[in-house]
């Protein structure tokens, strides 16, 4: 999957340098360059884009900006993955077996090449290098590119120095919904009756972790270290135990409360010594 990742950065990367005027693209010049049409449309609910061909469809019920810009890059990855004739067939080869199977791997490279697009990752890297690679990042990444958190936390991921997962958790109702198994490793009987918890939205993992996740909904145990964090609505650090599907391993967990969510960083490995990080 990394390959394919770099792939998709590369493809995003290629654009950027053809078509933009500046080291953060508009939509609109990638768009005349790649000769995409762009139109504004109904789309289902929770659908925020569509692409077909040189047609992209973004859902005109968006209110949020930062929603839109992500969804419009995300929308013209897609193209760029399509016209792609070897990523598609690496991306073939690589679920072949796989349960979820071209769509979840397909939709995970469509948000790195949109994350790349709004927050070039060597941008990102100078912004770290700067302020240190913490969960504070996160919001400040969003805050500094204007992306939404959950963009700046995909960005964040793909450029970590260290074996990491970064997590958004929200505050809400759990859906009744049978929860995939790998999800449920914390739960038990009935948490997931309309009750608000704490519970993942998006998990996404740096290279060096390959492909670890959190599945989406799932939830912590209350003392754990994300949890408390939100209680008490301060930052908390410390060693704390991460559910992957199917085992769990214990690890050094940031936990950035903010409003709602929880940002949460788990490091599976040390960061690297700041004075031996290459500078992009
Ligand atoms: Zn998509």
């Amino acid at each position: 999957m990394n390959r394919m990742k770099r792939h998709v950065i590369e493809l995003v990367r290629d654009a950027v340098n053809k078509y933009a005027s500046m080291t953060i693209p508009t939509f609109d010049e990638i768009c005349s360059g790649l000769e995409l049409e762009v139109k504004d449309g109904k789309l289902p609910s929770g659908t925020d884009g569509a692409q077909k061909d040189k047609i992209i469809i973004i859902n005109s019920q968006i209110k949020s900006e930062e929603r839109k810009r992500f969804t419009q890059f995300h929308e013209v990855t897609h193209y760029l993955i399509e016209k792609d004739g070897d990523l598609i067939s690496e991306l073939h080869d690589y679920t072949i077996n796989q349960e979820h199977g071209f769509k979840k791997p397909l939709e995970t490279l469509c948000n790195i090449g949109a994350a790349e697009f709004l927050m070039p990752s060597k941008e990102f890297t100078k912004l770290y290098n700067k302020r240190g690679f913490n969960v504070q990042l996160i919001l400040f990444a969003a805050n500094y590119f204007k992306s939404s958190t959950i963009a700046a936390t995909i960005q964040f991921a793909q450029v970590a120095p260290n074996k990491c997962i970064a997590v958004v958790c929200e505050n809400g109702l759990v859906p009744n919904a049978p929860v995939p198994s790998q999800a449920s490793f914390f739960t038990t009987g009935n948490q997931y009756h309309n009750k608000s918890k704490l519970h993942v939205i998006y998990s996404a993992s740096s290279p060096a972790a390959s492909d670890r996740w959190l599945a989406k909904y799932t939830i912590f145990p209350d003392d754990h270290v994300i949890n408390q964090a939100f209680l008490r609505a301060e930052k908390l650090e410390g060693e704390s135990e991460i559910p992957f599907p199917g085992w769990q391993e214990s690890c050094i967990c940031e936990a950035l409360p903010d409003k709602n969510r929880v940002y949460a960083l788990f490091h599976l490995s040390s960061l690297p010594d700041p004075n031996q990080m290459t500078l992009f």
